[in-house]
């Protein structure tokens, strides 16, 4: 007997196996966890204990006489798996162990023996994945007559010489796109300033912010725009310490300036990985704004909706890390307080003009 041979023997008798069942062991030999715990799940059921020993004593020995492998028994445990009580779940596995054949066939006679689980209906909803190399995955569940009917819709005029999966993409972009139905993404491009690190930000006065100059003078960021930038554009000023510093346009914005500001500091969600941009996130207060936080420039970031809701706001909670307002750049830090970068997508205007 070769090696192979020897190797299938074993598998082909896998209640020895089993019995002597060791997961240290199996760790040690380099078997992959997923393979492992399957194994050990098996053990547990034909030789751990078990109020039905009558029943577990009957399966080995059905095991041994029906030449169950290895890969059969597996695949038995995870078809009673979902089943809801314990004795169901001997009546179907005894049920199983019984038939005899190779693998395929036990395949098909549990199709028979195994009842159906009534899965609950899911969810409609829709996902957005990350963009890589200029495109980018969604992905919709929804009525099964609403899906047909997109389906249906995208399936007209097929050309039978090209794949369909590009062509009814084209037809999808189409349908998007028709009499203005999903308008065009269009980033709106914002003017970032730096501000030279001798110039003190004083505070505020009114809507503006007052800036100290070495020269011991002071004025408004937009004197200061008007003296050297013009003021035509929309431009954002941003201190290489205090971060984003005001917002100036012909138009005077409220709560709608300080969202925008909030975006050119940070293009992206703050939390490493996160794929959500700017213009999609929540502008969350770092301090919460229920803990006496205020709504200013150095206590807002963007954050997605669900970091939003995921984010240790409680000062005494720390399981997901928590948003920190460093060098005027919202930073995630982890449980541990280790601050990461996210580095998805690096135009925010502190990293721009200044590096962080
Ligand atoms: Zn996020």
């Amino acid at each position: 007997m070769n090696d192979f041979d020897a190797f299938l023997t074993t598998l082909g008798s896998p209640m020895d196996i089993l019995a002597g069942f060791d997961r240290q062991a199996a760790q040690a030999a380099g078997v992959k966890p997923t393979t492992y715990i399957e194994w050990e799940k098996a053990h547990e059921t034909y030789f751990g204990t078990t109020r039905s020993t009558r029943k577990q004593v009957h399966a080995v020995r059905i095991a041994r006489e029906t030449g169950k492998s290895l890969d059969q028994i597996l695949f038995i445990e995870q078809q009673v798996r979902s089943l809801d009580t314990e004795e169901e779940k001997w009546k179907i596995r005894l049920a199983l162990l019984s038939v005899r054949g190779n693998y395929e066939t036990l395949k098909r006679r549990a199709k028979d023996i195994v009842p159906e689980v009534d899965a609950p209906a899911p969810e409609s909803s829709v996902r957005f994945g990350k963009p890589r190399k200029g495109k980018c995955t969604f992905s919709a569940t929804g009525d099964a007559s609403d899906i047909a009917a997109l389906e249906y819709a995208l399936r007209q005029n097929l050309d039978a010489n090209r794949p369909e999966g590009p062509q009814m993409y084209e037809a999808f972009h189409d349908l998007l796109h028709k009499d203005g139905a999903v308008p065009d993404a269009v980033p709106r491009p914002l003017v970032q300033i730096p501000l030279a690190d001798y110039i003190k930000v004083l505070g505020g006065q009114g809507d503006d912010t007052i800036l100290g100059l070495s020269d011991g003078t002071t004025m408004t960021g937009a004197e200061y725009l008007t003296r050297f930038h013009g003021s035509d554009l929309e431009v954002a000023l941003f201190h290489p310490q205090h971060g984003p510093v005001n917002l100036y346009n012909t138009k005077r914005f409220a709560n709608k300036k300080q969202r925008d500001l909030a975006r050119a500091t940070l293009t992206t969600c703050p939390v490493p990985d996160c794929r959500h941009a700017a213009d999609n996130c929540e502008v969350h207060h770092i301090e919460p704004w229920a803990r006496g936080g205020p709504t200013n420039m150095n206590n807002l970031s963007v954050l997605c909706r669900y970091h939003n809701r995921t984010n240790d706001d409680d000062p005494d909670r720390n399981n997901r890390g928590r948003i920190q307002m460093r060098d005027g750049t919202p930073t995630w830090i982890s449980p541990r307080g280790t601050p990461v970068p996210n580095n998805t997508h690096q135009y925010g205007a502190m990293h721009l003009l200044f590096g962080k």
